[in-house]
């Protein structure tokens, strides 16, 4: 292995085995001050890939912040502790990571930029576009075509939760080993919309995958806790930590699901979490009128695996209640018996590729 040369961030030099955070420079706000994205750059003392993880590319998806913060610095939040996830001494490689991405947008509590766009839907952005597209081109420029493997970390919107999924393109060999590295249960084939920084990442040479899990405007601990094993996963995989790769005990690769929607409107109560196991036929959640009374069932048409839910009980006819993957009976009574076990009990992991002749894939339906 060669020497490890200093990293070079904007003309910000970080020498071998240090940690910097710095800040990636955006223009301006509107009270004229300079306008900045935080990042910090571990970089390490043996040769390795250069991998970067981005939260908050929506502003009110607060997890991925969370996960970024508990994997530098531990559940106690002080540097330097024995907590802390990634000693750059022992790192091979570089880790950018990108706690907050679209910083205006998570001031004002919302998913989109001041100007009203959605950051994922214009990359890789232009340097004179819009105040998104601008802000696009800057992460796209600086930190994903610097680095040679991308993780993008996201939640559910507001009004439901989804059970922590990897979405990735799983036509894409290197895409399907990060993704299969990070060790969720459930891993969505999707190469994502057009202007996604997966989906544009990924066509630049940038293997990239994303992780939804949890709901919006809230750290939650199960998906930070979920979330950093899994990145550490990934860098085990690629070598740059040394660690072993934590497998699920059983996992579905899904290419086509279904969305269960409300055939009323009224007020949802839902009978089931994210995460459970259901039967063709059975009711998964109700609907009520006003007064409470029961007007409508929510039926699964499938047997399948809930991977997201409403959480929120104000509905209309057509909302989307549940995502449920379609599994087959044999199957499905292998994920009940596995999911009764420990984690850990993982020495003859069960991997299924589903594919729904009837449901619609990710990304027909990502809004
Ligand atoms: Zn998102």
């Amino acid at each position: 292995m060669g020497e490890v040369k200093n990293f070079n961030f904007c003309g910000e030099i970080i020498t071998p085995g240090t940690r910097l955070d710095t800040a990636l420079p955006i223009g301006s706000d509107p009270m004229g001050q300079s306008a900045e994205i935080p990042i910090q750059i571990l970089h390490g003392t043996k040769t390795g890939p250069i991998i970067s993880v981005i939260g908050a590319i929506h502003g009110d998806e607060l997890n991925g912040t969370g996960i970024i913060h508990h994997l530098v610095y531990g559940d106690d939040h002080r540097p330097g502790t024995s907590d802390d996830h990634i000693d750059p001494n022992k790192l091979s490689g570089t880790v950018l990571l990108v706690p907050v991405a679209n910083v205006d947008a998570m001031m004002m509590n919302s998913r989109t930029s001041p100007d009203g766009r959605d950051l994922n839907r214009v990359f890789p952005g232009t340097a004179d576009g819009s105040q998104t597209s601008r802000l696009a081109h800057a992460i796209f420029t600086h930190i994903v075509k610097k680095s040679d493997y991308l993780i993008d970390l996201h939640t559910a919107p507001y009004t439901r939760m989804n059970v922590p999924q990897i979405r990735a393109d799983l036509e894409n060999s290197k895409c399907k080993r990060i993704a299969r590295a990070f060790g969720t249960k459930v891993i969505m084939n999707s190469k994502g919309p057009k202007g996604s920084i997966r989906r544009e990442a990924t066509k630049v040479g940038v293997p990239a995958i994303l992780l939804e899990s949890g709901s919006s405007h809230r750290f939650e601990k199960d998906a930070v806790e979920g979330g950093v094993k899994g990145i550490l996963n990934v860098l085990a995989k690629l070598k740059m930590i040394e660690r072993e790769v934590e497998k699920p005990n059983w996992r579905i690769l899904v290419r086509k699901f279904r969305w269960v929607r409300s055939p009323v409107g009224g007020i949802l109560h839902t009978l089931v979490p994210g995460g459970a196991v259901v039967k063709e036929g059975e009711v998964i959640a109700y609907v009520t009128d006003p007064f409470g009374a029961r007007v409508d069932d929510v039926i699964s048409p499938v047997n399948g695996y809930i991977v997201g839910l409403a959480t929120t009980p104000l509905v209309r006819p057509g909302d989307p209640i549940a995502n449920i993957v379609f599994v087959r009976e044999k199957k499905l009574h292998e994920i009940i018996s596995k999911e009764k076990m420990d984690e850990g009990s993982y020495d003859d992991i069960t991997e299924q590729d589903i594919e729904d002749d009837e449901g619609s894939t990710l990304d027909e339906t990502e809004r």
